[in-house]
């Protein structure tokens, strides 16, 4: 025989396991539901997953079994994110901004047997118990609560449920491509699809987020995720965390500027995760409350673009580094990340700071292309726009209850968003397909203009959708929110576009609203913009 190595299944199980063994007196805090932080370790996540593992297996659940959640930041949903999936069972964590009828849907469809709640949502669950056909236990993420159990017979207590398993527990073996977890798509079209990760994927996912030109979190860092552990896991944050033994502070419901200023400042957190509406109420508070936000060193901005003007501030006024990084459900969420090359550092500064602004490069187990209308390949040269196409070790291959062949074109997943790419790969997100502004025969990206808007500082936030045109088919027209104390003319907005952009892309129209429509992961609701501006730049 010649020698080989190891063979170890990838399995989450191992993440927790190492973050309990050697890195135990990692602090974890946690802002509780009902107000307060609460301080735990890894040891303590890690003892606390075990026994939920052994008390869920001991409640007779087949292997497999979806446990939904329906919970805020905090470590007791860290706590099953391990239980969970450590015992062979499916987190499948849920959004509670969707309408009821949607969770309804979706726990249905998942078939979830254990549904895990945070105190806040006792009264939506309540209203919807009875339409739930495959619930069997709902556990209340607390200790006993007496007034809860009245609105929800039956009700267990986490706490309690925790105490009747074993904290030695010792982990099933499983295969690696066993499924770990579970995350619908928001659904602005249609019914929200399940996307099923392994305990592989994830693992793997990991370890591209800790890599060096990753995110790179380190047992160094206090990470912050404000982006919610409903939403794509966190963006893999508990995971990454767990392998690389980081500090956590997890925010619980208020997410705020000004708690998020607290946080920082009380824990010290070197690193913090969100979307760009998060960083918008950060920015303003620390403005107003004279913080230097001294710990910070990183921002991870996702989710939607981020406005150059955003990375600036953070930049000149923190400090920080702010890393843009761009995926989607379906990708885990990581597909890429913005960090420098080494041929960068010799630019001048200016140039350095535009580089950062794209949304980064491909990481290590993603591959991307984009690709013309009839499929074809489009070159990377910067400037060719096409659809963005994914495959890889963490990219889904078919939805929860569907087919490869309904999910996949030629084994590529179609993003569904518009890109260029140039030849080191740094792709640059110029839109949704459905959302790109087709005037005249060119296109115009409503996020270019919606980065340049943003930086108004009369309007505290703006939309761009393509309204119908009778000559140019659609022409662009700005849906804006003004900032607080501010009345800006229509002219003074579109100032801002001058000598920014070609004068045929600028907006037709501002049109200004007291609040964008957003779905419920934060997303502005384009499709709701456009019946009601769509049409104001004909008869
Ligand atoms: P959903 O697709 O259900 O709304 P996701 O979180 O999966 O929720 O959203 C993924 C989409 O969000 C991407 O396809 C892309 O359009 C958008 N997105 C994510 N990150 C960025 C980014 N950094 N820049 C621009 N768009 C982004």
């Amino acid at each position: 025989m010649l020698g080989q190595m190891m063979t170890k299944q990838l399995t989450i199980s191992s993440l927790i396991t190492h973050a309990e063994t050697y890195h135990s007196k990692a602090e974890i805090y946690s802002v509780n539901t009902g107000g307060g932080v609460e301080e735990t370790s890894w040891g303590q996540v890690g003892r606390n997953a075990r026994a939920l593992g052994d008390a869920l297996t001991k409640l007779g659940l087949e292997p497999q079994a979806r446990c939904g959640t329906i919970a805020w930041n905090n470590r007791r949903h860290l706590e099953i994110y391990f239980g969970v999936s450590g015992a062979g069972f499916v987190c499948h964590t849920i959004n509670p901004r969707l309408f009821p009828e949607q969770l309804v849907y979706i726990l249905n469809h998942a078939e979830d047997k254990v549904l895990f709640i945070d105190a806040t949502f006792v009264p939506l669950v309540a209203a919807i118990r009875d339409k739930l056909e495959h619930l069997e236990h709902v556990v209340l993420m607390e200790g006993r609560d007496e007034a809860a159990a009245e609105k929800l017979p039956g009700l267990k207590f986490y706490d309690e449920l925790v105490a009747t398993g074993d904290p030695e527990f010792e982990w099933p073996d499983l295969e690696e491509n066993t499924a770990s977890s579970l995350c619908y798509t928001s659904g602005t079209t249609g019914n929200p699809k399940g996307v099923l990760y392994s305990h592989r994927s994830t693992v793997l996912h990991s370890f591209a987020i800790n890599a060096a030109d990753g995110i790179g979190i380190s047992a160094t860092e206090v990470v912050l995720p404000v982006v919610p552990m409903f939403h794509v896991n966190a963006w893999g944050a508990p995971y990454a965390c767990a392998m690389a033994g980081a500090r956590m502070v997890l925010p619980g419901p208020g997410l705020d500027g000004q708690s998020l200023v607290k946080l920082i400042d009380g824990y010290d957190v070197s690193l913090a995760l969100g979307v760009p509406t998060i960083w918008l109420g950060l920015l303003a508070e620390a403005k107003k409350s004279g913080t230097k936000l001294e710990s910070l060193r990183r921002t991870v901005v996702g989710g939607s673009a981020c406005p150059p003007s955003m990375i600036a501030a953070f930049r000149e006024r923190y400090g920080v580094d702010t890393i843009h990084a761009w995926g989607m459900t379906e990708m885990s969420p990581v597909g890429t990340v913005n960090k420098p090359l080494a041929k960068h550092s010799k630019l001048p500064v200016d140039q350095q700071h535009a580089l950062r602004e794209n949304q980064g490069r491909p990481v290590w187990g993603v591959e991307l292309e984009i690709l013309d209308d009839d499929g074809k390949p489009l070159p990377h040269d910067g400037k060719a726009q096409g659809d963005l196409v994914t495959r890889g070790h963490w990219i889904l291959d078919s939805y929860f209850h569907a087919t490869r062949e309904e999910t996949l074109t030629d084994g590529w997943f179609d993003t569904g968003d518009v890109a260029t790419m140039d030849p080191d790969g740094y792709v640059t997100i110029k839109d949704r397909s459905k959302d790109i502004i087709k005037s005249g025969g060119e296109w115009i990206s409503s996020v270019e203009l919606e980065n340049i808007a943003i930086a108004h500082p009369k309007l505290s936030d703006a939309a761009v959708i393509g309204a119908q045109h009778e000559k140019w088919d659609e022409r662009p027209v700005l849906v804006a929110v003004k900032a607080e104390g501010e009345d800006p003319t229509e002219e003074e907005v579109l100032h801002i576009f001058e000598g920014k952009i070609a004068s045929w892309q600028v907006p037709d129209r501002v049109v200004f609203t007291d609040v964008l429509p957003r779905n419920a992961t934060g997303k502005v609701l384009k499709r709701n913009l456009r019946e009601e501006y769509g049409k104001i730049l004909i008869g």
